[in-house]
């Protein structure tokens, strides 16, 4: 049996090596090694992709939140809703930009923001929602945006970990970071589209925040040497482009590809009651398979017997963000956050990458139900 890995990269990367290494010479041959034509027909082709009218990449995900905050004129003090269970990135940049971060609790089936939450969360100073379509399925999106037409607020969906995944929305089918007033995505290596090193992007179709972004990418200039407004530098430079644009001609089938090593690993428990495999709201793009133990397993013990059998898993997220110390205020009461504060101890992410193979899955869902049993 090949080595089990949690994101296998290198056996991905040799089915497209010699498609990648063409496309990285042309890059190197032609110099134009930051915004060159690459990193605009990545764009385009994004676009395309997504049905999204505007793709503005940049440098990495969590820049590319922080700028679709910058770009809706945010101003500290404003309050910004997001969810407890999830990477620190979002968090981060709210309190960054002077912004102040509400956490709110989580679904139990789905681990996606708590809609009846953000709606008791909303002040007279709430200017923003950033749902995360966590682990690879969209939230409730529907609903957010619902909530954010009544309120008159923003929403920002931090599309980083469900690039390619549709949403069944209102108004017909939806591509995942296409839905709210803006979106962002991490192009980071083990993403489901990665790149090999850092990138980010920004979507939206509204074309004056498009502007805007464009502007506050690129140090706030709108015109050379003229800087109107604070911005950034945060580019996406033309060799991560190359490779983007080989990745994003599979980017289907790897989803497909993820969705299938699911079908297999949700075969495999379905007659372990003490596992709940992941709920399938709309098409997930499975950035991670993650079980929900039953609280009478010792996850923490799992977690060392499949290390000793040299099973990778991974515990997103270990911590909820509420209890960071970066994150933690007194305002925050551990009553509201009972979903969040009981999956940090029974959540379980398996090896979820495009190239497992069958004899893997076995191996490792065997130790699994050989664990618990
Ligand atoms: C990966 C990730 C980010 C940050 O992306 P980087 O490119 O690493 O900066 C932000 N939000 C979520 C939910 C992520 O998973």
């Amino acid at each position: 049996m090949k080595k089990i890995q949690m994101v296998d990269l290198k056996g991905q990367y040799k089915k497209i090596k010699d498609q990648v290494s063409i496309a990285m010479n042309e890059v190197l041959d032609s110099a134009a090694y930051i915004n060159g034509p690459e990193v605009i027909k990545f764009q385009e082709e994004l676009e395309s992709f997504l049905g999204v009218k505007h793709v503005i990449p940049c440098a990495n995900g969590t820049d590319a939140l922080q700028i679709a905050m910058m770009g809706l004129g945010l101003k500290p003090g404003d309050e910004v809703i997001t969810a407890d269970f999830t990477f620190a990135a979002t968090v981060e940049v709210i309190a960054l930009l002077g912004l102040t971060p509400v956490l709110v609790d989580v679904n139990p089936d789905d681990f996606n923001i708590d809609v009846s939450a953000i709606e008791n969360a909303i002040t007279a100073k709430t200017k923003a929602i950033v749902p995360v379509h966590l682990f690879g399925q969209c939230a409730n999106m529907d609903a957010v945006m619902e909530l954010a037409e009544k309120y008159n607020l923003f929403v920002i969906e931090d599309n980083a970990q469900a690039i390619g995944a549709t949403y069944a929305s209102k108004d017909g089918e939806k591509k995942a970071g296409t839905i709210g007033h803006v979106a962002s995505t991490s192009f980071f290596p083990s993403k489901n589209l990665g790149c090999y090193g850092d990138g980010g992007a920004i979507f939206t179709n509204d074309d004056e925040l498009a502007h805007a972004i464009r502007g506050i990418v690129n140090h706030g200039m709108y015109k050379r040497y003229h800087h109107d407004v604070v911005g950034v530098n945060s580019r996406l430079d033309s060799v991560q482009a190359a490779v983007l644009r080989v990745k994003l001609r599979n980017l289907t089938q790897y989803n497909s590809a993820r969705q299938l090593a699911a079908d297999k690993y949700d075969a495999a428990f379905v007659n372990c009651d003490k596992i709940t495999t992941p709920v399938r709201n709309d098409n997930h793009v499975f950035h991670q398979y993650t079980l929900k133990l039953d609280k009478s397993v010792n996850r923490d013990a799992l977690v060392e017997y499949l290390n000793d059998n040299d099973i990778p898993c991974g515990v997103y997220y270990p911590i909820p963000l509420h209890k960071q110390k970066a994150y933690a205020d007194e305002r925050y009461n551990e009553k509201d956050f009972t979903v969040t504060n009981n999956l940090v101890k029974q959540v379980i992410s398996l090896p979820m990458h495009t190239e497992l193979d069958d004899e893997q899955i076995e191996f490792i869902t065997t130790k699994i139900i050989e664990f618990i049993a």
